[in-house]
């Protein structure tokens, strides 16, 4: 039987009507919500994203601004404009746009974010607590993913994960989210990667799957036990053989895993919009806190 499609887009509207009566409320006690994006350099891929913020941002009433700094933004620049941000109260949370021209240090940077402003879970006092099991700020996608899990009634409770990837901003804090002992995770995980030997054999013992791989339809179907549940984070700028023009698609070969999952989400419409409202959420609930809310 065909896979239930997880419809990311029309749950992330969901999050959207609540967080924008969680935003009302703030204002109700003189409170706009605000996020500070921060980018070095011009990149066109990192624009369009945070223009996919900004529009979420005014969607929910939150105040956001974009301070963008040149290419050759030293160190200590870097630093001032976030400890200037850290001080700002019209700001209650900060994102530092990845990944930071070379000759930057992005932990240092990341580390300077104050943890309560770190609403993209970057800090390593908010990883620390994440691994801890404590109260944090966890990064936006991993985030989404355990939302979107939760929304339809996917419980990784007792299940075998297994993540493709094992990146500092999906793959290594979605493990550490989903293997606490706690309702909405409580899974036995394990961790893929490139140094991981026969990877199949690995994918199809999984009751729920997830692709951070970043590389375009690298899970086929006979990578996928009957039944799995498959969530597909990659997204990949592929040409259409057909067209000729640039398409995204996930780490996922989407139209034949399908065909044998239980339920999977589609690259675009799936993960991604998720991704950007749990980071508007994070903002809401710095601003709540920061109100003693
Ligand atoms: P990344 O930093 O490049 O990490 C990719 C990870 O996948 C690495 O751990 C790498 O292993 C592993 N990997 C790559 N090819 C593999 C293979 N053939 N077999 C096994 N493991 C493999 O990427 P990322 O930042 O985590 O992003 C992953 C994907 O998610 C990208 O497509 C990105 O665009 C997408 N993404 C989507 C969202 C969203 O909101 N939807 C957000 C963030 C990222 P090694 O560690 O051994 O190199």
């Amino acid at each position: 039987m065909p896979a239930q499609i997880i419809d990311g887009r029309k749950i992330a509207e969901e999050i959207q009507e609540e967080l924008k009566r969680r935003a009302a409320a703030l204002k109700e006690r003189g409170i706009t919500p605000g996020l500070a994006a921060i980018l070095v350099g011009e990149d066109p891929g990192a624009l369009s994203y945070l223009r996919q913020i900004e529009r979420s941002c005014g969607a929910v009433g939150i105040h956001y601004e974009l301070v963008k700094l040149p290419q050759e933004t030293t160190q200590a620049e870097l630093l001032a404009t976030i400890r200037k941000l850290n001080e700002d109260p019209k700001f209650h949370g900060i994102i530092l746009q990845m990944p930071l021209p070379k000759h930057l240090n992005a932990l240092e940077a990341q580390s300077a974010i104050a943890p309560e402003k770190d609403v993209d879970g970057t800090n390593p006092v908010n990883i620390g607590k994440l691994l801890l099991g404590e109260e944090a700020f966890c990064p936006s996608t991993p985030l989404g993913v355990v939302e979107l899990m939760a929304r339809s009634n996917i419980d990784p409770g007792g299940k075998r994960v297994v993540i493709c990837g094992r990146s500092n901003i999906v793959g290594k804090p979605l493990m550490a989210m989903l293997v606490q002992k706690k309702k909405g995770a409580n899974a036995t995980v394990t961790v893929c990667h490139t140094g991981t030997k026969d990877l199949a054999s690995i994918t199809r013992e999984a009751d729920i799957l997830v692709a951070a791989m970043g590389s375009a339809h690298a899970i086929k179907a006979d990578m996928v036990k009957e039944g799995a549940v498959v969530i597909d984070v990659g997204v990949n700028a592929v040409k259409d053989p057909e067209t000729g023009k640039t398409k995204l698609v996930g780490d996922v070969d989407f139209d034949a895993v399908k065909e044998k999952a239980s339920a999977i989400t589609p690259v675009p419409g799936g993960v991604g919009p998720v991704t950007t409202a749990m980071l508007i959420a994070n903002t809401i609930k710095a601003a709540e806190k920061a109100a003693g809310m």
